[in-house]
């Protein structure tokens, strides 16, 4: 009676395991998030009043002698002029334009939003 060794021992079962990756888009902290002040004439960013108020626009409807002022609406999706109800995704690409119901008369003023 020969002990014959066994070779089926515990087969060494591979376990593989397979790293599961989050495929769900990571949201962004918002705790870093700078306050952005925008001009009203121009659509320039600031990341302070300060500075927005330090500097002078070239849009500005008085004058380009006169400062930035601030959009008090904030970051918006998109923007509306409130003459003519046109919309832009953009303050800067608004006023870019006159406005054909600007109140001084056709064409004789920007854009402005609402
Ligand atoms: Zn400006
Ligand atoms: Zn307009």
């Amino acid at each position: 009676m020969d002990l014959i060794p066994s070779l089926l021992g515990k087969s060494a079962s591979a376990f593989v395991k397979f790293q599961v990756v989050a495929c769900h888009p990571i949201q962004p902290e918002e705790e870093f998030v700078m306050p952005n002040y925008y001009c009203k004439h121009c659509g320039q960013r600031f990341t302070s009043l300060a500075m927005l108020e330090a500097n002078r626009c070239i849009r500005h409807p008085d004058g380009p002698q006169n400062h930035h002022e601030l959009y008090e609406a904030g970051e918006q999706t998109h923007y509306v002029c409130k003459y003519c109800g046109q919309k832009y995704f953009s303050i800067a690409d608004m006023t870019a334009n006159r406005c054909p119901h600007h109140p001084n008369g056709r064409g004789q003023g920007r854009h402005a939003p609402a």
